[in-house]
């Protein structure tokens, strides 16, 4: 229709001009123990921040470290326009991150890890896509020769899974690393889930997202967070929140054996009513009770899964806790839409 054509063309101008003037920038970093790393590192994205746009705040989020980041942070918080948001423990990365959501202000906000495994040389190109009309401009890795064959086929498995049946399509390569536009920052801040897988949730709320393909380099000092046990956890979490087809098997897979349990008494009691024979079969009948108490179990177990993630929602218990906060930020806060920053202890 002419009208509507007209009020796109309108919106479209609104828009654009918007993203042509200069934006306000939040970085928000998420840091688990990183204090050999912050410093330089902050100090290297300042300086690239300093270089994209109008002003920009950097947002740090401890996530219970047990190193000396505290003092770090309230020795450098001035100088480098710091919002430093110190968790009262360990919430994991997920939940580090929601809360630099919630904290910033920006009208762009960008998302990266602290080990430098994400390049902030590529946020001006990232924010050059964002003016092309992109909501979400995220890195995906050209490659994952540096990590094992095991995290690789785990991985592989994960997300062939989850395209099975995820409402969304989940990309398997992409970073955490991404520049997002304040509307998708709100709409992230309206979901209130405690099973917080984010790449899930940044693909479930939508938009228009682009892509820039990066090699990530080697941690620059210490070891990643990140154990085995630990991604199997973030693994259940994405299937459990994102996926209903484990529970869907496990119904097909009892009709079935119940199906084949049905033909196979008819056609005991047809031979037992041709033949007059008594059915012997102990073996058959031990082995077949113990896979089926093991089928059992293990779908039982699985149901466990999907009901400790209700229960986790249930409780409504919040995502995180604020201990402290610093507070070096130049930009205003602003209304709130979404999730309030959950409060400071204190
Ligand atoms: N991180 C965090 N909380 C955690 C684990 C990690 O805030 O419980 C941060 C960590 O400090 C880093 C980012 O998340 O800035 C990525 O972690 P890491 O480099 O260990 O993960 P990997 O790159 O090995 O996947
Ligand atoms: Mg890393």
């Amino acid at each position: 229709m002419g009208s509507d054509n007209a009020f796109d063309h309108l919106r479209d101008a609104v828009e654009g001009n918007r993203r042509e003037a200069a934006v306000t920038l939040s970085a928000v970093v998420p840091a688990y123990n990183e204090a050999p790393n912050l410093e330089p590192f902050l100090i290297e994205l300042d300086g690239v921040l300093r270089g994209c746009t109008g002003q920009h705040e950097i947002i740090v989020v401890n996530d219970g470290s047990t190193d000396d980041t505290t003092a770090l942070m309230s020795r450098i918080a001035p100088a480098l326009r710091v919002q430093y948001v110190e968790l009262s423990r360990n919430f994991g990365k997920e939940a580090a991150l929601t809360a630099g959501l919630d904290c910033a202000r920006g009208d762009v906000v960008v998302v990266i890890d602290a080990d430098f495994q994400d390049p902030p040389e590529l946020i001006p190109r990232m924010l050059e896509r964002w003016r092309e009309g992109y909501d979400m401009v995220y890195g995906v890795r050209a490659d994952r020769d540096r990590e094992s064959w095991f995290k690789r086929a785990g991985t592989a498995v994960l997300y062939r899974l989850l395209a099975l049946d995820a409402p969304v399509e989940i990309p398997s390569d992409a970073r955490d690393f991404r520049l997002m536009d304040r509307s998708v920052v709100d709409a992230l801040r309206m979901l209130p889930e405690r099973t917080r897988f984010m790449k899930g949730l940044y693909a479930w709320v939508g938009f228009r997202a682009a892509k820039v393909f990066l090699s990530p380099p080697p941690r620059r000092r210490g070891k990643s967070k990140f154990s085995y046990r630990r991604l199997a956890v973030l693994a259940m979490s994405a299937i459990t929140g994102f996926s209903n087809l484990p529970l869907r098997i496990w119904s097909a897979v009892g009709l079935l054996v119940s199906l084949a349990a049905l033909a196979f008494g008819g056609w005991i009691v047809v031979e037992t009513w041709l033949e007059g024979r008594d059915v012997p079969g102990w073996t058959t009948i031990v082995a077949s009770i113990m896979f089926f108490a093991g089928v059992q179990l293990f779908s039982i177990g699985l149901i466990g899964e999907y009901l400790s993630r209700v229960f986790e929602e249930v409780k409504q218990r919040p995502i995180y806790l604020i201990r402290r906060r610093i507070d070096c930020s130049p930009l205003e806060q602003r209304r709130d839409t979404g999730r309030a920053a959950q409060s400071d202890g204190a």
